[in-house]
């Protein structure tokens, strides 16, 4: 006789920001059936993962953390990588969530049986089934490796910034980086010194502005463990300046001008050399990319051992990196830094839905779900951070306002006693036009940079194009009318 298989009510793939916030939600609506499948061995996610030197937060922690789980004793207003770490940990330890976590438990793949009304969730540990399916791997779990021919036969040391090889020891080395994003402006400035040269490539200058990171004094954290509505008046003070540069990014670009502005003092301040400050200076929107807050950054590429190179990467031999001017830029080490794949495999290659369909059939490259989190076609099932549902990078802000959403579905579903739950299709199509409505005139489609929020037909798929505010009015009850309820 086989035995039966294990059988929850949410199935949660990944212990990030949130799968930890979801766990919360569950536990704390008396929902303890449920159980979170991660494939390291804890919490965490982006913040586990990643550990290259300097990574941390860019956007302040008053407003980069949990709305029920307030953090009076922050030591920066922007947070390292460690510190985020230990506050997620704590996190799912005081709310109870840890004893539902599997470690070590990779989603391998979860197909939808329509017949029994549930998920089939396939892991390395072994398969269970759930009633509902949440997707919490976020957007960051792949890294990307630069196409480059020859880089398989480079015969240096090579690795990525999201895995960092601390086993390997920089010191005195020639090292490429590759890719200029946020990860790149943190850990450039930390092993530029102990280099005998440094050689960035860069495709796209970056916008650069001044950091205001500086330690929390001990009086202030006093301060917000006695009087904790002054640890919410930042966080309110925050958003809305967060909210305020969306209308820039989104059509109204004379208000980027004085961020700009900005940016070319800060440009001009730290870099004397013309020739540097004009191959640094970006000729795109502000927003269009990711901007970068350092104050280290440029003065590590101005220094004597650093150069950046612009000239398109060409091919990489065994000791070198070769450009299309046909320069040979020698090196021990490579570092890829250019991002991320959005979900390529883990997620679009992993759900089957209705009809045998993965969700890759469904998207075909372009990623798209109501409100960032219901896809017609796999019933029962919820993204976290899924297509359009960051506003201005408030990524917790929006998470929550996704886990209060999908509590709604499970609300609703229990009251209308369904087993299947679906969004319609013409509700997402709706979705979609307004999207890319909102966008059009954007910095996000029209910037002119050639950005990861765009999918292959310049279509913004990962920004929701309104106020952080709107997004969680319209998730913060379920409209159960955009969704078919089955028995
Ligand atoms: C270096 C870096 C810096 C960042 N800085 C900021 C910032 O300053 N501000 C900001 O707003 N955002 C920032 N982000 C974005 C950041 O990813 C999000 O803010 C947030 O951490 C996402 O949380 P998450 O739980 O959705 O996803 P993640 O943190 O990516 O967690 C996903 C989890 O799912 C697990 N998982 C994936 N696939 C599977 C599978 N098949 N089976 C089992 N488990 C699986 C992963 O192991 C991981 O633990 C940064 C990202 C990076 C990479």
């Amino acid at each position: 006789m086989s035995t039966p298989v294990e059988h929850h009510r949410v199935g949660i793939i990944g212990a990030g920001i949130a799968g930890v916030g979801m766990g919360v939600k569950l536990i704390e609506a008396g929902l303890s059936d449920f159980v979170i499948v991660e494939r390291n061995e804890s919490v965490g996610g982006t913040w586990f993962e990643h550990t290259y030197p300097g990574c941390g937060c860019d956007i302040p922690t008053h407003l980069y953390s949990y709305s029920f789980a307030r953090n009076p004793g922050w030591s920066r207003l922007f947070p390292r990588q460690d510190e985020i770490l230990e506050y997620v940990r704590r996190t799912a330890d005081e709310y109870g969530v840890t004893p539902h976590i599997r470690f070590g438990c990779e989603m391998e793949h979860s197909r939808w049986d329509g017949r029994a009304r549930k998920w089939r969730v396939q892991t390395s540990d072994g398969e269970f089934t759930c009633d509902v399916l949440v997707s919490a791997i976020g957007a960051t779990a792949e890294p990307a490796e630069p196409d480059i021919p020859g880089l398989e036969t480079f015969e240096g040391h090579r690795f990525h910034s999201a895995r960092w090889d601390h086993d390997h020891d920089l010191f005195g080395e020639r090292v490429a980086v590759i890719g200029t994003g946020p990860a790149a402006a943190q850990f450039v400035p930390r092993i530029q010194p102990e280099l005998e040269r440094l050689v960035v490539f860069q495709r796209t200058p970056p916008w650069v502005m001044p950091h205001p990171d500086r330690r929390v004094s001990g009086v202030e954290r006093a301060l917000y463990r006695s009087v904790p509505a002054l640890q919410d008046l930042q966080r309110n003070v925050i958003f809305g300046i967060h909210e305020a540069t969306g209308v820039g990014f989104r059509g109204r670009t004379a208000l980027l001008r004085p961020i700009e502005a900005m940016g070319r003092a800060h440009l001009r301040r730290q870099v004397r050399d013309p020739e540097l400050r004009a191959k640094l200076t970006p000729d795109y929107r502000f927003g269009c990319k990711r901007p970068i807050l350092s104050n280290t950054y440029y003065p590590a590429l101005s220094a004597p051992n650093a150069e950046v190179v612009t000239e398109p990467i060409e091919s990489v031999d065994a000791g070198a990196v070769i450009t299309t001017d046909g320069r040979r830029h020698e090196v021990d080490t490579i570092i890829s830094a250019i991002g991320y794949r959005y979900n390529r495999s883990l997620l679009v290659e992993r759900l089957t839905g209705k009809g045998g369909k993965t969700l890759g059939d469904t998207w075909k490259g372009s990623p798209r779900a109501y409100l960032g989190s219901a896809v017609p076609g796999f019933p029962n099932m919820f993204i976290l951070l899924g297509p359009n549902t960051v506003a201005i990078n408030l990524v917790i802000f929006s998470l929550e306002a996704q886990i209060a959403y999908v509590m709604g579905a499970l609300d609703e579903m229990e009251r209308a006693g369904a087993r299947r739950i679906e969004v319609r299709p013409e509700r997402l199509e709706g979705f979609v036009s307004e999207v890319d409505r909102r966008s059009e005139g954007s910095v996000w489609t029209e910037g002119g940079c050639n950005a990861y929020y765009t999918d292959d037909n310049g279509r913004n798929f990962a920004i929701y194009p309104g106020f952080a505010a709107d997004f969680r009015r319209r998730t913060r009850r379920f409209d159960a009318d955009a969704y078919e309820l089955a028995a």
